[in-house]
């Protein structure tokens, strides 16, 4: 009896630069871990090239593309239809293709909260959320945390007006206030969950920490979105004070397993997933 024949999957990430990013190990896990036939290329991609790229992911039949820094707004223009939270929050960073029709997703904001809520607080309902900064990533995030129903959600940005912008622009999906850098101590005393969407901290600038450490009263859940180091000073010192702590990997993890289970119909193997992007930054932090 003849077998139907399924085609290899193709999937792949386009960034620039690229060289960097641990999609691929992460995908490739995923993949092999699933049984599936298929394979998930870097694809260092210029801006100036986006367009017949985006072109060549409908002819060259790619199931799906990842997208990174710098086309997350501007590949928005070159495809067939966004999903509503995409076109919200302005961003894509996953393409479905359905048979020659480009589908735009964000999954950075839902696979932060499925991380957040898998690993540190299974229920955001009536919680009261402090997010430091509001750029891109922040935008994501807070979309998706808007729909959780906390009890409110302040805005803490070093550009406040960028923060205030932001508030305004969503205060139809929840109650969200945006606070100058100076008051943070009043938006801290209350606040359940603290986290950070800035790249203070991010590697190579370690020793820098978002917020002073001494506004924590201890007890409450502070995450960070940056997930080099793993651990950040500010995470360190959150979990010295008694809070529970909550790094960036599983957002990267979990955007990913989004996009592998719009692409395959499957559910994600997550701790493979995870596994494989250690496994990929401990071989990386090696001396050669
Ligand atoms: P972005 O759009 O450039 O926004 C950066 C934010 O950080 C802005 O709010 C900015 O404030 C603030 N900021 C930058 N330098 C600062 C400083 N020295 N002091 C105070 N605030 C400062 O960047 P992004 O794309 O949102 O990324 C932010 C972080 O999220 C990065 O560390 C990135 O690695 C991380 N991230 C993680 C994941 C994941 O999968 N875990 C995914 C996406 C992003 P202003 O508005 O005042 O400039």
């Amino acid at each position: 009896m003849n077998q139907p024949h399924v085609r290899p999957l193709k999937l792949g990430v386009i960034g620039d630069p690229i060289a960097h990013s641990k999609s691929p190990v992460m995908h490739e896990a995923a993949l092999r871990e699933s049984g599936i036939a298929g394979e998930y290329a870097a694809l260092h991609i210029k801006p100036e090239r986006l367009a017949d790229m985006i072109a060549a992911v409908r002819e060259e039949e790619y199931r799906g593309i990842n997208v990174t820094i710098p086309h997350k707004e501007n590949v928005m223009r070159h495809l067939d239809e966004l999903s509503e939270d995409a076109r919200r929050i302005g961003a894509v960073n996953t393409i479905i293709n359905e048979g020659g029709r480009l589908i735009g997703r964000n999954t950075d904001g839902i696979g932060y909260v499925r991380s957040l809520k898998e690993e540190a607080a299974a229920m955001l309902e009536g919680r009261r959320i402090v997010v430091l900064g509001a750029g891109g990533a922040a935008r994501g995030i807070i979309y998706a945390l808007a729909a959780e129903a906390p009890e409110r959600i302040v805005l803490l940005n070093r550009t406040t007006e960028r923060a205030e912008a932001l508030a305004r622009e969503w205060s139809d999906l929840a109650d969200i206030a945006a606070l100058p850098a100076d008051r943070a101590a009043e938006a801290l005393q209350s606040a359940d969950i603290v986290i950070n969407t800035t790249s203070v901290g991010m590697h190579p600038h370690v020793d820098e920490v978002p917020l002073d450490p001494a506004l924590l009263r201890g007890g409450e859940i502070v995450s960070d979105l940056i997930y080099n180091p793993l651990e950040t000073k500010l995470l360190r010192l959150a979990r010295d004070k008694g809070c529970r702590v909550h790094g960036g990997l599983g957002m990267f993890v979990y955007q990913g397993a989004y996009a592998f289970e719009y692409w395959t119909g499957v559910p994600a193997p997550v701790e493979a997933m995870r596994a494989a992007v250690l496994r990929d930054m401990n071989v990386a932090a090696k001396p050669k």
